[in-house]
């Protein structure tokens, strides 16, 4: 049953003008990075109060405490999976035109991916909140209790977005631009909650796009009726038996 939707989406990616893929915290999850949200999730061990924007100002210390933890430390840890590397190959093949993330991870880039759009921003980069001067993490001194900007002393913010901030106009552009323009969209590990990077399937499929969507349960995209086909189960799994079914000659 599976290996036949397997091939069925693989027929669909292969015969598609341009492919769009759109990830969430789920295809990172085999990499050793929890979802934020359900049983196993980070919420579960931290307050979102943490990523408030409003809260990041009025008490910075204990919010950097916090993102250091998380997001430097711990997600430094982690290395591209094999669904990352599943995305790479297919762009490099010329089936993937673009990626489009919600997450702040940077796997898709390390894994070999050009076109990746980071719509909640990254990690790498850090802006002073005083002269918006804009850093790499590696040119800042990540190891002070508020990380300051070299310039000015003021305080540094991680260039991902926060709860109560705006998407990155570019990104947000050019997503856009990439849901109306593709005619299959294939979505990995996401609930489809989070506004407004939701509502991107929604988008495509308005503008007669097929959805492929991989997740290890129903999401809202299901429930939906927003995904055409639903290969059920995990990223690394699904991601290479359609890697296969696309690229691999028939013996
Ligand atoms: P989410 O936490 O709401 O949902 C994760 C989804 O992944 C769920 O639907 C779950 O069923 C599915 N999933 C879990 N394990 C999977 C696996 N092995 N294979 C396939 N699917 C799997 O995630 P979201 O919808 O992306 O939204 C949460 C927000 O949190 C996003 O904005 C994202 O930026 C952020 N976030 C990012 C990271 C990261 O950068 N890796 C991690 C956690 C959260």
């Amino acid at each position: 049953m599976m290996q036949a939707e397997i091939l069925k989406a693989a027929a669909v990616l292969k015969q598609a003008k341009h492919v769009v893929v759109m990830t969430g915290a789920g295809i990172s999850v085999e990499s050793g990075i929890p979802s934020f949200r359900g049983e196993e999730g980070i919420w579960k061990r931290y307050d979102p109060i943490v990523l408030d924007l409003e809260y990041f100002f009025e008490n910075p210390q204990a919010s950097w405490a916090a993102i250091k933890t998380l997001f430097y430390d711990f997600f430094g840890e982690a290395r591209a999976n094999p669904a990352h590397f599943a995305l790479s190959e297919l762009e490099h093949a010329g089936i993937v035109k673009s990626i489009i993330t919600q997450n702040i991870d940077n796997l898709h880039t390390e894994a070999g991916s050009k076109q990746v759009y980071e719509y909640h921003g990254n990690t790498r980069t850090l802006t002073c909140t005083s002269c918006h001067s804009v850093y790499s993490r590696e040119q800042v001194d990540l190891t002070a209790p508020i990380p300051r900007c070299p310039k000015d002393h003021g305080m540094l913010k991680p260039n991902f977005v926060f709860f109560g901030e705006g998407i990155p106009e570019r990104e947000a552009t050019l997503s856009h631009q990439e849901a109306c323009r593709c005619d299959v969209m294939l979505i990995i590990g996401t609930t489809g909650e989070v506004r407004p990077a939701c509502n991107l399937p929604r988008i495509a499929k308005q503008n007669r796009a097929k959805i492929i969507e991989i997740n290890i349960e129903k999401s809202l995209y299901t429930l939906e009726h927003v995904s055409d086909i639903f290969l059920q189960g995990k990223a690394t799994t699904m991601m290479q038996a359609l890697k296969h079914a696309i690229l691999d000659k028939p013996v």
